[in-house]
């Protein structure tokens, strides 16, 4: 169609509009393989954390078919959601509420509520008279963001093993087998976007729905800030620590999976280049004097 990545991207994320069927891949990687595989094999666990915002229902006259075709709230606000974790959807792109509502095949209402929802979880920004644009953190905002995580994080780490049952411990477990899969296809969004949702879901899976609500607007606000600010070499997360925090999970020691999540946040912070912009820069240096 157009040269336009956005729609590009978010045509990737529409075709199967009815939610059922693979996402097609964008490339031949296989991104968005593994996301409707795990996300749709069983219940999102996240989903339930944000339940949808009140949405008329569909027409009565609508038809069955139609009602196919169409595009849930909830389903639009997912595609939009992971095409940003994924990095599909770049921070500062101009979200186009009358192309989103062709592409979905939705009325622009239904769009400006999906995009209501994500600027209310800070992901989009809503600009009045020009529009919604996918977030851009400053970097001020992204050491906020961090400040925040150290605070929930450690916290996240002791509900989780007070409350700790074989079932969520095999959840995580499941959760990190895709993530290596992910690196061994060398999957780069995808391993973005899981090792962002290894930090949700052990907030979800922690039992505490403000802490989950909370975790899940930072993971994607990192998973932003990792690409404006990303030293080139890294991508995100390393995998060997989330096994350390399982394995300090399973043995239930608070304390050393406590610590390991305060230096995995300290090794993922510098990994970003976060250096507040001096106001006296050098222009003779950087411009040859
Ligand atoms: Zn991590």
């Amino acid at each position: 169609m157009s040269g336009d990545p956005l729609l590009a991207a978010l045509e990737a994320t529409s075709v199967g509009a009815a939610g059922d069927g693979p996402v097609p891949t964008m490339e031949a990687t296989g991104t968005g393989v593994c996301c409707p595989g795990h996300r749709r094999s069983r219940p999102d666990p996240l989903a339930t954390l944000n339940p949808p915002m009140p949405t008329r229902t569909a027409r009565r006259s609508a038809t069955p078919a139609r009602l196919q075709r169409e595009n849930t709230h909830d389903e639009i606000y997912e595609k939009i959601y992971i095409a940003i974790l994924e990095h599909r959807l770049h921070p500062g792109t101009k979200l186009v509420e009358e192309r989103l509502a062709e592409i979905f095949g939705v009325s622009r209402a239904r769009i400006r509520e999906v995009l209501a929802r994500l600027a209310h979880e800070q992901i989009v920004e809503l600009i009045p008279q020009r529009g919604a644009y996918v977030a851009k953190p400053t970097i001020e905002q992204a050491l906020d963001v961090f400040e925040a995580r150290r605070l929930i994080e450690p916290a996240v780490m002791r509900r989780l093993i007070e409350t700790l049952t074989p079932e969520k411990l095999a959840r995580l477990r499941q959760h990190q087998e895709l993530e290596f899969d992910a690196r061994r296809r060398d999957d780069k969004r995808a391993v973005i976007r899981l090792s962002g949702e290894f930090h949700s879901l052990a907030a979800e899976l922690a039992g505490n729905t403000a802490l989950a609500r909370s975790m899940r607007e930072l993971s994607v606000l990192t998973c932003l800030m990792i690409f404006l600010y990303d030293a080139p070499t890294s991508t995100s997360c390393r995998a060997d620590e989330h096994s350390e925090l399982i394995d300090a999970i399973a043995k239930r020691d608070s304390a050393r999976a406590e610590r390991l999540m305060l230096e995995h946040l300290d090794h993922i912070e510098s990994s970003m280049n976060l250096e507040v912009a001096s106001e006296d820069v050098d222009l003779e240096a950087i411009f040859g004097g």
